[in-house]
């Protein structure tokens, strides 16, 4: 556990290296404020420099123009899902009613699935629409 008054190793922004530092002010599990063994000066917590391991796994919902292409990644359907419904966001989002007519580019809501972005018309019956965890056929135009 660590508390006020415990040493830590923590980044010194003054002396600009890792350095044994005392913590002054801690909330909860996160340590607020040090103080340098070296320099004396109080300062907010950074960790040590020397162990920086990035663990950034960003999750975006926000799709819209994600430039950064450094990996090949297959989208996973939520994924392009967002994105689609990103682009559409002055879209009217219609009730999926199955006795009413869709088209492809359509946005439905479905009391099930939420909003979804009608991918295809399938047929004289039926169409794709895409919805956050999957694709799914539904029926159109039958009363
Ligand atoms: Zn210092």
């Amino acid at each position: 556990m660590t508390t006020p008054g415990k040493d830590i190793i923590a980044y010194c922004s003054s002396c600009k290296l890792d350095l044994a530092h005392i913590i002054v002010a801690k909330n909860e599990e996160k340590i607020v404020k040090v103080e340098c063994n070296t320099c004396h000066k109080t300062h907010v917590f950074r960790p040590p420099k020397g162990d920086v391991v990035k663990k950034k796994k960003k999750k975006t919902t926000k799709a819209k123009g994600r430039a950064r292409k450094s990996k090949k990644v297959v989208k996973s359907n939520a994924e392009e899902w967002s994105e689609q419904m990103a682009l559409k966001t002055d879209a009217k989002v219609a009730p999926y009613v199955m006795a009413n007519s869709f088209q492809a580019g359509d946005i439905i809501s479905h009391p099930k699935f939420g909003n979804g972005i009608v991918i295809k018309v399938v047929g004289t019956q039926k169409f794709e629409a895409m919805f956050e965890d999957s694709i799914k056929l539904m029926a159109q135009g039958r009363s």
